[in-house]
């Protein structure tokens, strides 16, 4: 099974174990998000529907929320206030790297150091199920030079 299909599986798992019934739509957004093990926008994932999954943006907003509740997804980011959610799948704690300006998003490579701090705290504190995100915000090198001309909020959002 590759990572897809078990980043999928888990999600569908945990759905059936809280008894959610997997609507087309929620089915849609967890296949979405299990694809990529980058998290996407509301816009995102409208995007990468198939013709005939086709739902509406309130339709895809509400399985987001309902979701995130039943802590199957995650947001981990906000850029022009579109948030970005995330499968929260076992060992799906990564770092990201966001541009301010057009919310291109990139994995930054793992770092050995923060997995040694997660394990520690997830031992010395006796937590289970920990993740954490990591999320740095910039400025992307496309972006640059066009910083200044425009109130930050009034710059296209890319989709
Ligand atoms: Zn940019």
């Amino acid at each position: 099974m590759n990572e897809k299909d078990q980043r999928l599986d888990w999600a569908l798992n945990r759905c059936r174990a809280l008894q959610l019934r997997l609507t087309r739509s929620r089915r849609v957004v967890l296949e979405c998000l299990a694809a990529s093990h980058l998290p996407a926008t509301l816009d995102m994932i409208l995007q990468a529907q198939q013709p005939e999954d086709v739902s509406d943006p309130a339709t895809v907003y509400r399985t987001l929320m309902l979701l995130k509740e039943a802590e199957v997804v995650r947001s981990v980011g906000t850029v022009n206030k579109a948030a970005y959610y995330l499968l929260n799948a076992p060992g799906q704690h990564v770092h990201f790297l966001i541009c301010r300006r057009c919310g291109d998003i990139k994995a930054l490579p793992c770092c050995g150091q923060l997995d040694a701090l997660h394990n520690t705290i997830s031992s010395s504190e006796g937590y289970s199920r920990l993740y954490h995100d990591l999320t740095f915000y910039g400025i992307c090198p496309k972006c640059q030079g066009q910083e200044d001309e425009a109130f930050p909020s009034k710059l296209p959002v890319r989709c």
